[in-house]
Formats: structure tokens, sequence, C-alpha cells
């Protein structure tokens, strides 16, 4: 209340760029073609609307401040849709956001925003941004590379990238604010960008991977304004910092409808020469059937509002480029599981420099493809141990795709299937049965090893995950004995 009363006699102190945005009330273009729709016309059903979401935008405007929910949450609740998060827009500056919850953290450099969290619940809050970008600094492309300051809705409106995500919903009186035809277009199933298409990609190329993203996932088509400079302008990605091409890649992959939009980019010129990794799925005849089984997978599991490890969706979608790099460095003479992890290093390099992979995520990788050689050994303790590796789930379901894609054999994981639901005395006799079969003259794996898989099981000790990485590290020291020995191995 105090605070309130000085606000409204002295002004709050650091609100320096909102009064100067305010000062400055000349009438932006879009709000000529401002619409307020009314809950007859969006049919916006409140349950849908998160409780933390109104609470922020409650307390925003208890102290006076404009706050609406905005962006992909508001497309979402026209579509029907209940919104994975919520994003909120106001003309409070991050600090006064700030200081008005417990919880709340000032993140970005490229854009400031306040990460305000309940619990594990992150709303994001963001100020609105001025329209004028004539002053921050780019790129020689003309890429922005700052962009902190702050204006009116109107502006904040038209510096959004797509009609249907420049709407913003007041849940206080329920109305929804549409500066750029937004409603219109949701009803057309029309994906338009906001402003001149070509600045707007120079501006910041991630927008074109946006509106293969949405395009796919909503099936909205593409208005052909949008849609014809992407094939022209396609390389400017190139200048992008590899972290948020990653950023934004994951978002398409984890969409739920990864294969369509994976699609979407080859029918929009935007895979080739762009991310080795695009180049790597799309192209290769041998993992086409693995990798759609991947993404078929993936996009089944986000529907079902399962996780999804990021690490287990790149390690599928670059497999068989391992393998090809693997067997290139078996033939020239390197052992089985040090060719791996060679190979594993050249795959995560070459995407590295592009899609700077996070370490952790590079790391899940590493584990699940040194695990698949080692579902092959089914005897002794071996498997025992295998079940308590922290990823065997992980690698266990890498192992099940490769078996749906044909490169192994289904009895292969249809036994670790059994092997892992099994409890203890069950094991033992799932062990059992396999040496009596075994003696009973079947092969070790109970048939012929799969044609892509090396056999492991001679020369390696593949007994921990930690002893695999040791042998990649002493891999280029390797005693010229052992290489001439494997090189005969892999002639015969
Ligand atoms: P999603 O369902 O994937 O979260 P979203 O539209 O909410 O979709 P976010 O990345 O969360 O996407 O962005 C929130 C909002 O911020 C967008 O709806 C859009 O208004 C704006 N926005 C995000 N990225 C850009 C961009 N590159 N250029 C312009 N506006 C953007
Ligand atoms: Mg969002």
């Amino acid at each position: 209340m105090i605070k309130r009363l000085i606000k409204k006699f002295f002004g709050s102190s650091d609100s320096e760029t909102t009064k100067m945005a305010k000062a400055k009330k000349t009438t932006h273009p879009a709000t000529a073609k401002l619409k307020t729709l009314t809950v007859k016309q969006h049919g916006i059903d409140p349950e849908l609307v998160s409780n933390n979401a109104v609470r922020v935008t409650q307390t925003l405007q208890q102290e006076g401040f404009k706050a609406f929910i905005v962006g992909g949450a508001v497309r979402d609740l026209l579509l029907g849709v209940k919104p994975k998060d919520f994003d909120i827009a106001t003309d409070a500056t991050p600090e006064q956001v700030k200081r008005l919850f417990r919880r709340a953290f000032i993140i970005g450099k490229r854009f400031q925003i306040v990460h305000v969290m309940f619990g594990s619940d992150l709303i994001e809050v963001t100020t609105f941004r001025g329209s004028s970008i004539a002053g921050a600094p780019i790129d020689e492309f003309g890429r922005v590379l700052r962009d902190n300051t702050f204006g009116e809705q109107p502006e904040d409106a038209t510096r959004r990238d797509f009609t249907i995500n420049a709407m913003y919903y007041n849940p206080a009186n329920q109305t929804v604010l549409d500066y750029h035809g937004g409603m219109a277009d949701i009803r057309k199933k029309m994906l338009r960008i906001i402003g001149e298409p070509e600045e707007r990609y120079r501006e910041d190329p991630v927008r074109m991977l946006r509106v293969v993203r949405f395009a796919a996932k909503l099936q909205f088509d593409i208005a052909p304004t949008t849609r014809e400079p992407i094939a022209l302008m396609a390389t400017l990605i190139n200048n992008v910092p590899a972290a948020r091409v990653f950023d934004e890649m994951l978002k398409l992959l984890t969409s739920g409808h990864a294969l369509a939009c994976l699609q979407q980019l080859r029918q929009e010129g935007l895979h080739h020469g762009l991310l080795p990794l695009l180049d790597v799925v799309l192209e290769q005849p041998l993992g086409a059937k693995f990798v759609t089984l991947a993404l078929n997978n993936t996009d089944e599991r986000v529907r079902q509002g399962k996780t999804v490890s990021p690490g287990f969706l790149f390690a599928a979608m670059l497999w068989h480029q391992v393998l090809e790099k693997w067997q290139a460095y078996q033939v020239s003479g390197e052992y089985p599981i040090p060719a791996l992890h060679l190979a594993a290093d050249d795959v995560l390099q070459t995407q590295t420099e592009s899609l700077a992979i996070q370490r952790r995520i590079g790391s899940d990788m590493r584990d699940i493809w040194a695990l698949q050689p080692r579902f092959e050994r089914r005897s002794g303790k071996s498997p025992y141990r295998l079940i308590e590796h922290p990823r065997f789930r992980a690698g266990l379901d890498f192992l099940i795709l490769r078996a749906a894609s044909g490169e192994t054999e289904p009895e292969i994981a249809s036994w670790w299937t059994a092997f892992f639901a099994a409890d203890f005395a069950e094991r033992d006799e799932i062990m059992t049965e396999k040496s009596t079969a075994l003696s009973k003259g079947k092969s070790r794996t109970g048939k012929k090893a799969a044609p892509l898989m090396p056999d492991m099981t001679e020369n390696e000790n593949t007994s921990s995950f930690n002893q695999v990485v040791e042998g990649v590290e002493t891999t280029s020291a390797a005693p010229k004995k052992r290489r001439r020995r494997s090189k005969k191995t892999a002639v015969e």
C-alpha cells in the first residue's frame, strides 16, 4: 500500500525507461488495427489457464502495471489446447518484476527476462519491447545481437514473430487484445510473419526454423509471402550461435511432431548444408528406417505426456553415422570397443561445431552407444552388472529400436526385456535356460550375430563403462601388436 502511494506521487525510481516510453505518446500503427475480443468471440476456457500465470498477472496489476498472458499460451488457448508453458508480458521493468516475487531471477543477455518460480513451475515474464531496433547492435548480416529497448504494448506486438503469437489475454476481464489479425489467421489455420518477412528473418534467422516448427506442429499453412524468402535466406542460420540453433532443434524434435517437422524442413530447403545433423538424418539411406522409428516413438511419448531424453533422441539420429565410422575404424585396425569410442568422438565433434550439443547430452549419447555391444554378452556375471548401469533403460530402449529396424536380432531385445522385468530368482532361471540352450549347440546370442554389430566378446573387457572409456583414452598409444592382431581379425 505504502509502496503504491509512493509510486503514485513520485513514480518508481527505476522506471526511467517505462516513463520515457510513456512520454512519447504517438499512436503506433498497430493500435489502429487493434481488436478487443470478448469471451464470446475468443471462447477461451479459463480452466486451461495456469493458476500461477494468473497469480503473476494479478500481482503486477495490483501494483499498477499492465500484465497479460501472451504468445504461444494464448495461441494454444484459442486452439482449445492446454498450453505447456505460460509467458507474461508487462510494462514493468525486469527489476520491478523481480522485486514483487519471492523467487524471481533476471536472466538473458540478448533479451532480459524474469523467471518467476512457484515450486518447479516456471513463469516467464517479459517487459514490452520497443519497436526501434535501429540503434541495436547487429552482426555483419543484420542479425540483432542485443535488444533490451523497452516500449509500449503495440510496439511489443509488432516485434513478435507471427500474427498468431501476438495476442494478449487478460485473465482479470477475460479479453484478448489482437493487434495483427491473429484470430482471423487462427481460423484460417495460417502462419503469417508480422512485418516485412525478409527483414524479420535477417534480424533473427531462427524465425525460419520457428515457421517450420509451428506449421508442422499446428498443421497450419504458411502464407506465401512468409514462405517465399526462406529458401533464399536459409544460409543465414549459419551465423546464429550454435547453442541457440540447438535449443530450437530440441524444441522442434520434442514438439510431438518431430517427423513432420523434419519433412517440412526439407520441403522448405532448410535442411541442406545448414545443420550437419539434418544432412545425416535426412540423407542416410541405411538409417532412414531407424530414425523414422525413433522419431515416431518420440512423438508418441510426447503425445502421451511422457518425458523425452534429448540424449536418446540425438543418439538415435546419429547412430548410423556412428556405425559407419565404427566399421571404418575396425577395418583400419582398431579393436571394436576403442573403435566405437573413436567413432563416437568423431560424430560428436562434427555435430558440436554447429549444434553445440551440451556436454551432459553428449555424455548420455556416448553411454547409450557404448552400452550396445555389451548387450551381446549374456553369460556369467555380465548381465547382472549391465542392468545396474544408470543408463540401462535408455540403452535397452535403444536396443529395442535397433531390433525393430532390423539391425539386430529381436530375440536379443526380448531376452533383455524379460531379464530386466524379472525378479532375482527368475533372472537366475533365465540365465540357466540360456546356458542350457547354449550347451545344446545354439550360438551365444541364440541366433547369428547381426551383421553391423561386431562381436565384442572375444578380446575386450566390457565389464564397465568406465573401463570402456579408459580403453578409448589409451587407444592412440595402443601397442602396434594389438592393432595388427585386430586388423587380421577384421580381414578374416
Ligand atoms: P511454444 O509452444 O513452443 O512455447 P511459443 O510461441 O510460446 O511456442 P516461445 O519460444 O515460448 O514460443 O516464445 C514465446 C513468444 O515470444 C512467442 O509466442 C512470440 O510471441 C515471441 N517470440 C519468441 N521467439 C521469437 C522470435 N525469435 N522473434 C520474435 N518473437 C519471438
Ligand atoms: Mg512458450
